[in-house]
């Protein structure tokens, strides 16, 4: 089988740095061989984005028009859904009713960037005595967006449509972990009447690829969503061109029962913001407080329902959870049970793979509740990335924020109380993007989404999302 090729300026490419291997983490079955790009393709693709970005028949293009491109891009996602779901559920494991709802969630953020293209106008400061003053936002330039493999799809939606709403051209280099679909949305980009160049994907590891895409003169903004230790490698390098970076990272996020809470229904909060995608979410709710005096009840409920989880192949309806996305990756997450176990930490439910039968082929491994740790042990300083809850108990509030905070994150946070003036205080006081009260991993397109401390820098979603791909030009006029 020929290599998938990428997506150059509207032609499909096979690159010059070789291919490499997509591998399906349910069955350990090679998916195909993807084509990587070297520097000689990045080269290219910058410059065929760049020539792109300056047509005038894109640089004035009226909003309503784009707005009806973008707008046929998620019509393309809707009609071709269950291929776009498909392919992520290959690529990555995640269970099918939930690569639906990202396929979903993809396109309706393209709609959404429809809209705010076509309504969001410039300011206009109005006569003062001898001057007004206009302020324009105009198109960057040529636009970077990385991304990982967690969540492919709605990852790069969040970028492609803003940034294409505010007029840029865009290279996405996914993770090569789940290479495919961004090429098969940028095919789709085509057929809706995107002009070729506008959205370019290319393929390729982080070093081959994402370096010297990251390192081109021609880049003029890069947004990226991944690790910590990618995000500040990549932010050093645009610092050098004094270029604007927004960097979506990881999180190690509280999730916080009181003792007031309705415990069932908190509990059942936990699980979906840990276990739901395997824990391989950044929003993931890693660390579990619990107050003392209901501790003993939550960690019953917990691992009742923990373990009464269905782990299973992405393709049964039945299954909750599928398989960690690669072999690799699982590996890591063995490593971190073992480190918590290293430090005086047991197992309350979980901590192995699956025991047997079709599922020893995939990258399975069960749910994990760990106990009797402390908020310094590794397992709860580091992202684990995986199916794996730290449960922590705390006596009173201030015992509480002192080590909710006590994390070099600062992505998302969940609060379960049934008083609000409680909540409220605790939502201030807490160092977090997003803070979830009674409920968690409620996310809309229209409220900005980003981090606190390590885990972030500028806001993505909402009229701030589209604000990212922009600059300001303000403009006086003499009265
Ligand atoms: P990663 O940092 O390893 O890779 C992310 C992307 O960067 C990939 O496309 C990779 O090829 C590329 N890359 C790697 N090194 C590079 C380099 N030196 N230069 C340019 N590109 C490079 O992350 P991952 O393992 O794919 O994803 C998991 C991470 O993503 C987790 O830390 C998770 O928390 C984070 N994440 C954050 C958000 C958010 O919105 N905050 C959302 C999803 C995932």
């Amino acid at each position: 089988m020929d290599p998938v090729p990428f997506l150059v300026a509207g032609e499909r490419v096979r690159g010059d740095a070789g291919t490499f291997a997509s591998v399906n983490p349910a069955t350990g079955a090679l998916n195909y061989e993807v084509s990587a790009a070297g520097p000689r393709d990045v080269e290219r693709c910058v410059a065929a984005a760049q020539e792109a970005a300056r047509a005038p028949a894109w640089r004035r293009m009226r909003p309503h028009e784009r707005a009806r491109i973008l707008a046929g891009i998620a019509d393309g996602m809707t009609r071709r859904a269950e291929r776009l779901a498909e392919i992520q559920m290959r690529e990555n494991g995640k269970v099918m009713a939930e690569c639906r709802a990202q396929v979903a969630s993809a396109a309706a953020t393209f709609r959404y960037y429809a809209g705010v293209c076509e309504t969001l106008g410039s300011d206009v400061t109005p006569p003062r005595g001898d001057y007004l003053s206009l302020t324009m936002y105009e198109p960057v330039g040529v636009v970077a967006a990385i991304t990982p493999w967690n969540s492919p799809l709605t990852m790069e939606a969040q970028k492609v449509a803003p940034a294409l709403a505010a007029g840029n051209a865009v290279i996405v280099k996914p993770s090569e972990v789940t290479p495919t679909a961004a090429i098969e949305v940028a095919a789709i980009a085509l057929e809706a009447g995107l002009p070729p160049g506008l959205l370019n994907v290319l393929t390729g590891t982080g070093r081959d690829t994402g370096m010297p895409l990251v390192r081109h003169p021609g880049v003029r903004m890069i947004s990226f969503t991944g690790g910590t230790e990618t995000g500040r490698a990549i932010a050093k390098l645009a610092a050098e061109r004094l270029i604007p970076v927004a960097l979506e990272l990881g999180g190690k996020s509280p999730n916080i029962v009181f003792g007031d809470a309705d415990l069932e229904a908190a509990v059942d909060g936990v699980i979906g913001g840990i276990f739901e995608g395997s824990g391989q979410s950044c929003v993931a709710g890693s660390r579990l407080f619990v107050q003392r005096e209901v501790a003993d009840r939550v960690l019953s409920l917990l691992k009742e329902r923990t373990a009464a989880l269905r782990v299973g192949m992405p393709t049964d309806p039945a299954s909750q959870m599928g398989p960690l996305a690669s072999f690799p990756h699982r590996e890591r997450v063995e490593g971190y049970v073992a480190s918590a176990i290293g430090e005086g930490g047991e197992i309350l439910v979980g901590g192995r793979r699956p025991n047997g039968g079709a599922l020893d082929g995939g990258a399975y491994y069960l749910p994990t509740v760990i106990t009797g740790l402390s908020n310094s042990a590794r397992a709860c300083r580091e992202e684990i990335f995986g199916p794996v809850l730290c449960v922590l108990p705390f006596d009173d509030e201030d015992d509480l924020i002192e080590q909710a905070n006590d994390s070099a994150y600062g992505l998302a946070c969940g609060i379960w109380t049934a008083d609000y003036r409680r909540a409220l205080r605790v939502a201030g006081a807490v160092e977090a993007g997003t803070v979830w009260v009674n409920t968690y991993k409620q996310l809309s397109i229209s409220t900005p989404f980003g981090g606190f401390k390590d885990s972030g820098i500028g806001r993505e979603k909402g009229i701030s999302g589209m604000r990212l791909y922009q600059q300001a030009k303000s403009i006086y006029l003499g009265l």
